[in-house]
């Protein structure tokens, strides 16, 4: 069992800071936004899986489970990043294949790949995203990708929280990442991959419905 740790966070709904507190990740699974296209995912039982863990953050906890959306430098695995002895890296070349995607149970998470793509840096023949399910909790990272016609088919899945690129460089912007998250109907939904942290704020042009905002390193407790 891992220790207990106490993880400061701080979230922004919106445009408005809700809070800033002290929460124990012990008991219910949490998400960690590390920043750039970076995520930890910890599950109720400890058990810990990063998605695209490039961006130079906290790695300290070692991963049961790595997964990779696509093969560009700023999503591979940091190298401060340890992968537990039995532990598993998962990337998009494994997940698609002769255009399968692939299916995984991975401890407590079930691991979905999903198309992603569809720009002139991103072929949908090569990239993925991920719905990851943990604890009753299903979640949705786009990958870097514009909006694609394949979205729509999360619908019917009732995702709870889903991330989307908007850097609006290498990806869509947040206007067609606002198109996308309505496409994919998710109760929240985070941006992500925007390249200008700390200086102008693409994220104002993002409004989805249930839009959740997550400063880099801060983290929330998952819930239904
Ligand atoms: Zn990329
Ligand atoms: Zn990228």
């Amino acid at each position: 069992m891992k220790k207990l740790k106490h993880i400061i966070c701080s979230v922004i709904i919106g445009s408005l800071m809700i809070g800033v507190c002290a929460c124990s990740s012990k008991g219910k699974a949490t998400l960690t936004y590390i920043g750039h296209a970076s995520v930890k995912i910890v599950a109720s039982d400890g058990t810990v899986l990063y998605i695209d863990p490039s961006y130079n953050g906290d790695y300290s906890d070692d991963a049961d489970y790595i997964l990779v959306t696509h093969q560009h430098d700023d999503h591979k695995p940091n190298p401060n990043l340890t992968l537990k002895e039995g532990g598993r890296l998962i990337d998009n070349l494994e997940a698609l294949h002769d255009g399968i995607y692939e299916t995984y149970e991975l401890g407590p998470f079930k691991v979905e790949a999903v198309p992603a793509g569809g720009n002139p840096n991103h072929n949908v023949k090569y990239c993925v995203g991920y719905l990851v399910t943990v604890d009753g909790i299903t979640i949705y990272h786009a990958g870097d990708t514009s909006k694609i016609e394949q979205m729509g088919d999360l619908k019917s899945r009732n995702i709870d929280y889903a991330m989307f690129p908007i850097d609006g460089i290498y990806n869509m912007d947040a206007i067609e990442a606002t198109e996308a998250a309505a496409l994919v109907g998710a109760k929240h939904n985070i941006p992500i991959h925007e390249f200008d942290q700390g200086g102008s704020k693409k994220s104002d042009n993002f409004n989805p419905d249930g839009k959740l905002v997550i400063e880099y390193g801060g983290t929330i407790t998952l819930k239904k």
